[in-house]
C-alpha cells in the first residue's frame, strides 16, 4: 500500500466516524469552547490507553488505530462546529 492509499483510506476511516458520530449525536451539536477541548481530550485519552495496553499487555493495535480515527473525527467536528459558528459561549460557573 502507498503512502497515498493509506492516507486515503484513514481519511476514508475519519468520513466513516463522522458519520457515525453525527447520526449518535445529532448535526450540528452546539457546545461550548470547553465542552469540545474535554470530548477530544477523552477521545485522545483512549488512544494512549490503547497504546499501552499494547505496549504492556500485547494487545493489538488496531484499538490504537480505532481511537486515533476517533480522535480525528471528534477534532474535524470541533474544527466544523466552529467555522459554521454552532460553538456556544459558556454558561455561568
Ligand atoms: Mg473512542
Amino acid at each position: 500500500m502507498t503512502k497515498e492509499e493509506r492516507q486515503e483510506a484513514i481519511f476514508d476511516l475519519i468520513n466513516v466516524e463522522r458519520i457515525r458520530q453525527d447520526k449518535k449525536w445529532g448535526y450540528p451539536q452546539y457546545k461550548s469552547m470547553m465542552d469540545w477541548a474535554a470530548i477530544l481530550t477523552e477521545e485522545n485519552g483512549e488512544a494512549s490507553q490503547a497504546a499501552l495496553n499494547w505496549k504492556f499487555a500485547g494487545e493489538s493495535k488496531q484499538e490504537i488505530i480505532k481511537e486515533a480515527i476517533h480522535t480525528a473525527a471528534v477534532a474535524v467536528a470541533w474544527a466544523d462546529a466552529i467555522m459554521s459558528e454552532t460553538v456556544i459561549e459558556e454558561g455561568p460557573i
